[in-house]
């Protein structure tokens, strides 16, 4: 007998039976119209999901909860930044959005218009994101911080109506100066949008007169208005994915194929009900932040956590588990970073076990593969399902993963379970033949993609066709690499760049810093290829030790050649083991590698737009160099500066 899942994936891949598997699926939105046409393809590279409905996301994130539930919290915001707590009920998050959408319209903004949303994690964001969708305003969020540079990319490519922004943004000891980057921005995009400017007490920024608007004088006055028709394949977001550089790259989502994906996801990934209280710590600013912060849990009718604060730091280890246990929390978004995080801080889970945590059902995480001691570090001191999310800014959902409420598999650390529902995933090797169970290649999912993945790049659809279909006719190229196991368990292990060739092997980098990650002084770790005239590229492995440990960094370098050799075998020719203090990371967690191959290899790197902290780049530089002047074991590696630039 098939379980539920397996009835789920037949039915949604098959190519009658998906058109009735999807509009059972569309039957849980609140449509204006109901969709009668359920995919449409346009040609080999365009599909259309539910393309004659109509509706309004706002409403079903929102208005339709007020009669049920209008006195349940939608949103409970803590901040460990300015020690405050707060939280709005259905109809009060209401009575802020349609006031905000009545600001928005004063100002210009109208169905279509593009509004960018400069925002650290405050309750006014979520406002803001909402209030666009309620009018057919197009939203586009940066992630509070990015630099001037960056946002003006960003505006110059979507010409807003708006931006809505913040005076400033709170770090760990440090005040990000959001309005001061957001009038460079404008200078150098050369576009001046209305700027509507959310003072923060703690640090108030000057004005621009005829540009800059106070928010809350604006609210004050601001008429509320009612949610506005939108056909399905309106977009409701732009979303410029981290990482890129020169030409930005505008992933656009559609409205109705998202609240039909995301409402799935809520009910058989997450096994949300509503009234559930659901906390994500993604940032608005990524789509985790979109689909999961904010989004999924609102349309389900559940309570949401919007959390400004760091997992560690703010002040201790346990800020987030006191949270878990004050709101009920059913489950917990993360990134295995920040797990990481946690662990080194906590490793024997006491911050943990100070709070009562029963209420949570699950822990899910995604951004990058999850390490299998960080995974058995945090499925051993909570007990709860961990769930490892396989998904993109270009899918919107999760392309692969465990399913709280169709059937839960036995969990495997390092694996992100399997396929969702409407994925074809195949395993090709480059030149698109498809590999067998075991064997590791370019992840590639058919088409039609399922509903909520983007519809195109804005304003570039034949970028769009060359980036991600051009490559593999019939299917979208994800970018990673991966293998079946013979459980039918997907295994994502790398990015395409980063698979490592030595001496004719293709050889995963991740799988390298898993075996490092074994060792007990070791917290994190990252693996990138070194140029080798005789092997053609050899791992160097950067390594962080844990705090309080005293290690000798040639004993330490010793052992992980062996425990190398032991686990990949000696073909990996790992011998280099670099000590650093830290790794550089993006603002969303993930380690930038092509930077770190850059230093590795003595090239020139650009300064990485998404960077956590730049001062980073310049020790690892040094650690190189010292270890490459006879530090380290192996010393008859150069780490000099060659001419050659490259960018991550
Ligand atoms: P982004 O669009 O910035 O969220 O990045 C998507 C990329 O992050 C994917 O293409 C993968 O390379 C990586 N990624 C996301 N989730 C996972 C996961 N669970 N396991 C491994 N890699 C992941």
């Amino acid at each position: 007998m098939q379980n539920l899942y397996e009835i789920a994936v037949s039915r949604a891949s098959d190519a009658d039976e998906r058109i009735n598997y999807w509009r059972e699926q569309s039957e849980f939105v609140d449509w204006i119209e109901k969709p009668k046409e359920i995919l449409t393809k346009i040609n080999d590279y365009f599909y259309q999901w539910f393309r004659d409905g109509k509706l309004n996301f706002c409403y079903n994130a929102l208005d339709k909860h007020l009669v049920q539930r209008g006195n349940q919290v939608a949103l409970y915001w803590e901040s460990n930044m300015v020690h405050n707590s707060l939280q709005y009920t259905f109809n009060e998050l209401h009575d802020h959005v349609s006031r905000l959408s009545g600001v928005y319209r004063q100002f210009g903004v109208s169905k279509g218009d593009r509004v960018i949303i400069y925002m650290p994690m405050i309750p006014e964001a979520v406002f803001a994101m909402l209030a666009c969708s309620r009018i057919g305003a197009i939203h586009s969020v940066v992630f509070g911080g990015f630099s001037a540079l960056e946002l003006s990319g960003r505006i110059k490519d979507c010409k807003p109506t708006l931006i809505i922004t913040a005076s400033c943004g709170l770090e760990v000891n440090k005040i990000v100066d959001y309005k001061v980057m957001l009038d460079e921005a404008i200078q150098l995009a050369n576009h001046t949008p209305i700027c509507l400017i959310v003072q923060r007490p703690t640090k108030q920024c000057s004005m621009v007169i005829g540009r800059d608007f106070d928010y809350y004088t604006a609210m004050k006055f601001a008429n509320p208005v009612e949610c506005v028709e939108v056909e399905s394949t309106h977009p409701l977001y732009i979303l410029y994915t981290s990482g890129t550089t020169g030409q930005p790259k505008g992933i656009q989502r559609d409205t109705g194929g998202t609240v039909v994906a995301l409402l799935w996801t809520m009910r058989h990934i997450l096994g949300l009900k509503a009234g559930d209280v659901y906390f994500s710590m993604a940032d608005i600013g990524w789509v985790t932040g979109h689909s999961f912060t904010v989004y999924g849990p609102l349309l389900q009718g559940c309570s949401i956590v919007l959390y400004e604060g760091k997992p560690v730091q703010t002040p201790d280890p346990g800020a987030i588990w006191r949270i878990i246990e004050k709101h009920k929390v059913v489950g917990f978004y993360t990134a295995p970073t920040a797990l990481r995080a946690m662990r080194k801080e906590d490793p024997n889970g006491d911050w943990i076990r100070k709070s009562n945590i029963s209420s949570l059902k699950s822990i899910s995480m995604a951004g990058e593969r999850c390490d299998i001691p960080t995974y058995n570090w945090i499925q051993s001191n909570t007990g709860v399902l961990i769930n490892d999310h396989y998904w993109q800014t270009e899918t919107g959902w999760i392309i692969s993963c465990n399913f709280m409420d169709l059937h839960t598999f036995p969990s495997k650390p390092g694996s992100a379970t399997k396929p969702s529902p409407g994925f074809v995933i195949k395993i090709m090797d480059n030149e698109n033949k498809e590999l067998e169970t075991g064997q590791m290649g370019r992840i590639c999912v058919r088409l039609p993609m399922p509903p909520s993945f983007m519809q195109t790049l804005y304003n570039n659809d034949e970028a769009f066709i060359q980036k991600y279909l051009a490559d593999t006719p019939g299917y979208y190229t994800a970018g990673d690499a991966g293998y079946f196991d013979q459980d039918g368990y997907l295994h994502i292990m790398t990015r395409i760049d980063d698979i490592i060739n030595t001496a004719g092997h293709r050889l995963s980098t991740a799988a390298m810093e898993e075996v490092l990650l074994k060792h007990k002084d070791i917290v994190e770790a990252a693996v990138v290829a070194k140029l080798d005239d005789l092997r053609g590229e050899i791992p160097v492995g950067l390594i962080v030790i844990k705090q309080g440990h005293d290690v000798q960094a040639s004993i330490l370098e010793k052992e992980l050649v062996t425990m190398i050799r032991h686990d990949i075998g000696p073909l990996a020719c790992f011998q280099s083991a670099i000590i650093v203090e830290k790794l550089p990371k993006t603002r969303s967690g993930k380690v930038l590698r092509g930077t770190l191959k850059a230093i590795v290899n003595g090239l020139q790197y650009k300064m990485p737009a998404t960077i956590e902290d730049d001062s980073v780049l310049d020790k690892i530089k040094l650690n190189c160099l010292n270890y490459g002047k006879g530090m380290g074991q192996y010393c008859n590696l150069d780490f000099g500066n060659k001419d050659i630039y490259v960018e991550e």
